[in-house]
């Protein structure tokens, strides 16, 4: 950094001397007009602020970045950026940024040269794959196109069939249910719903920019907004009603307000006749879920969840019960995937699929293939994979697009897996229980981080090698799904400011071609480009000058025909009864609860703040200031049980779980079920390569132990339950 940070000292000296050479000597004023006059290149990308890829506008003035403004033909965003937007700007000059590749010796890192990384990274892959073969080694990344196609190709030119993402941490379980009832995961018609429940969800602060845009406008139109959490959540603050159901009872909430709906008759009966198998199934099994039997365990009045389920039906089909992201049903409980296939039942009895303001089941623009002849594809493996994901393996269910990223830690201290590429991820910081997954790293024979920043897993790392920032490079084409599609892609919007990074793409073809399978990357990432772009009709040059464009997908009005094995909506599944689970949406508890009789025991409950996207942004100054102004790090607790606890709004506490022992402060408020404590989950950072990040605020995944959903394989980051006490006790 510090010969870097000299030469670009020694370059600025340099040109300021030749233009004073050059140039008439100029006032201080006239030289500010000319810099404030001087032209803006706006430069079309995308935002890799969170994983929505919104479309961006970037002003470039004098060869810097100026300000960026949303783009207001990408069909997801809709020309608007959230705060990490803004914040993520500034990875762009951040001087924390890794400045060239780095190799592990003893507990510390050299400087390596690229060549020789690249070569002693290929020798002893290739070394892995002789002792081990193809099974050993894994692909891990936050998904992006250019990591899935570029690291998806690689592990199969390898004969490597684990890739894995984050969402084993995120929303694994409901992809698993959606799969089972519709084929596919769906969307929902907000703007155009007059009765929206979202479960969990929390659109204004786990924000995709059009989405959180939908639920403002549903609201403007007279929606009714009912928000079902144990926290009085930011999108509560706007709904109708907040429902504060006990966390980790969702299941049993859904499955009474499904019992209400079939036993007053209230569903879509011809909808179910026509578009649904397994209705007397699912009746059958709805039928001992009474409002009176879910009252006790949920904690909602056995009246209100009637009316909940009455007030639903009536405005059927224009409502939804939303299909969710994490929050109750995502990667946190025992019952996450059950609790999935629940909503997407009860949405199913409302007859909404592809009606306005219900689910949707839009698609992508189709892109196209490189030719065959020039880049054929790799055969897929046909090995089980490394991780337990997958027909073959210990979660014959869990969806293998996702992978499961801290059960591959454990075949690595098992001595299963030996080898990783990490890229833009950071599993050891988002995965629970740090020292398990520190451990599965620390057991690799070899692990190669990719990416801008020394986060906690490249510091494990035997190699790191830095990427450009998401501003100075070009990745793959992107499809987003929507009722106009969009097409979109990222551009350099400024040249590479360290010139020691490479592209991802760049590090996996070089790899690729050490390793004896560059035949599978015969092509330019500029005619990878045009080859997806050429069914649409738009050319590369287009592209890159407009960023997004918005095109006609084929709209299947009315029913579409769904890719389960009927083609129709599958209330029960063949697949979940083979594997051992229920045919039928049943009710699962939560695994863990707290202990009524200790005063001091409470389940610990996570979520998303509107300006962090997880710990991913946290070393990013100005969104880390808006945390500190508004001590937005703190554990919330439940002002009646912080009283009996003797603790007072900004106490020092400790919280225990039968992992670890933290301390945070804490915020007391009425806006909390009182069997739970909150904490945000964009905090905990441990790496002093992340300088403003390290060491400020909790994790949860500190207190979680290691543990997996039998159904999906998730990390069930809710199933915990810690004691909490004054530090000075
Ligand atoms: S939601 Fe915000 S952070 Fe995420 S991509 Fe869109 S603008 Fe960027």
């Amino acid at each position: 950094m510090s010969s870097i940070t000299r030469r670009r000292f020694l370059k600025t000296g340099l040109t300021t001397a030749a233009l004073l050479a050059a140039a008439p000597v100029l006032d201080m004023r006239t030289w500010a007009a000319s810099q404030e006059q001087a032209r803006v290149e706006v430069v079309p990308t995308l935002c890799n602020g969170c994983s929505s890829h919104c479309g961006m506008l970037a002003h470039v003035k004098n060869g810097r970045l100026w300000k960026i403004t949303g783009h207001p033909d990408h069909g997801r965003s809709q020309g608007k950026l959230c705060a990490r937007a803004h914040g993520a700007a500034f990875w762009l000059y951040d001087p924390d940024r890794l400045a060239g590749p780095l190799k592990r010796e003893g507990d510390h890192f050299v400087p390596i040269d690229w060549e020789q990384a690249l070569d002693e990274i290929a020798a002893k892959l290739e070394a892995v794959l002789a002792a081990h073969g193809p099974g050993a080694v894994f692909f891990a990344h936050n998904p992006r196109a250019t990591g899935a196609f570029y690291g998806t190709r690689f592990m199969h030119a390898l004969g490597a069939p684990t890739t894995m993402t984050h969402n084993a941490s995120c929303n694994t379980s409901l992809i698993l249910a959606y799969q089972a009832v519709f084929g596919t995961t769906p969307g929902a018609d907000l703007a155009n719903s007059k009765y929206i429940m979202l479960i969990g969800r929390n659109p204004a602060e786990g924000i995709q920019t059009g989405y959180s845009a939908a639920l403002a406008r549903a609201i403007e139109k007279g929606a009714k907004l009912v928000v079902v959490d144990p926290r009085h959540n930011a999108s509560a603050a706007i709904a109708t009603e907040w429902v504060p159901i006990r966390p980790g009872t969702d299941l049993a909430l859904l499955l009474a307000m499904m019992n209400v709906m079939i036993a007053e008759n209230l569903y879509d009966a011809g909808f179910v006749a026509e578009h649904t198998v397994g209705f007397e199934e699912l009746a059958a099994a709805v039928r001992e879920y009474s409002p009176a039997w879910a009252a006790p365990i949920t904690d909602i009045p056995a009246t209100t969840i009637a009316r909940l389920a009455r007030e639903l039906a009536a405005a059927r089909p224009n409502c939804v019960v939303d299909p969710g992201w994490k929050g109750g049903f995502g990667a946190n409980y025992a019952n996450g995937t059950e609790t999935a296939r629940a909503v997407g039942a009860i949405n199913a009895l409302l007859g909404n699929l592809n009606k306005p303001g219900g689910l949707t089941f839009y698609g992508a623009p189709k892109l196209g293939k490189l030719p065959a002849d020039k880049a054929p594809d790799p055969p897929k493996p046909t090995l089980p994979r490394g991780d337990g994901a997958g027909i073959a393996g210990e979660f014959p269910l869990a969806p293998t697009a996702q992978g499961l990223p801290h059960v591959a830690a454990r075949k690595a201290r098992e001595g299963k897996l030996r080898a990783g590429i990490v890229r833009h991820h950071n599993p050891v910081r988002n995965f629970p229980d740090p020292e398990h997954m520190m451990a599965g790293m620390r057991a690799l024979d070899l692990l190669v981080v990719i990416d801008t920043h020394m986060t906690e897993t490249a510091r494990l790392a035997h190699y790191v090698l830095p990427e450009p920032s998401f501003l100075e490079r070009e990745e793959v084409v992107e499809a987003i799904p929507g009722r106009k599609g969009t097409v979109c892609m990222r551009t350099r919007v400024v040249p590479k400011l360290l010139e020691n990074t490479r592209t991802f793409d760049e590090i996996i073809v070089a790899l690729a071609r050490r390793m004896g399978v560059g035949e599978y990357f015969n092509f330019t990432l500029d005619e990878l480009n045009s080859a997806r772009l050429q069914p649409l009709g738009i050319t590369l040059e287009e592209l890159k000058a407009r960023g997004s464009i918005q095109v006609e997908t084929p709209v299947v009005e009315g029913m579409p025909k769904l890719k389960t094995p009927s083609g129709k909506v599958e209330f029960v599944s063949e697949r979940f009864a083979k594997a051992g689970f229920n045919a039928v949406p049943g009710w699962i508890p939560p695994r863990v609860m707290p202990e009524p009789a200790r005063p001091n025991s409470f389940r610990l409950i996570h979520g998303k703040q509107g300006y962090h996207s997880h710990t991913s942004t946290a070393n990013i100054p100005y969104l880390l200031q808006i945390t500190r102004d508004h001590n937005a790090e703190r554990l919330w607790m439940n002002a009646g049980r912080a009283a009996a606890l003797g603790i007072k709004d900004g106490d020092l506490v400790w919280v225990r779980s039968s992992l670890a022992s933290r301390q945070v402060r804490v915020k007391v408020t009425e806006r909390l079920h009182p069997e739970a404590v909150y904490i945000p989950s964009g905090y905990g950072n441990f790496s002093p390569g992340l300088t403003r990040a390290n060491g400020f605020g909790l994790s949860m995944n500190d207190l979680v132990p290691f543990q997996t959903e039998p159904m999906s394989g998730h990390a069930m980051m809710m199933e915990v339950v810690v004691e909490v006490e004054p530090a000075g006790a």
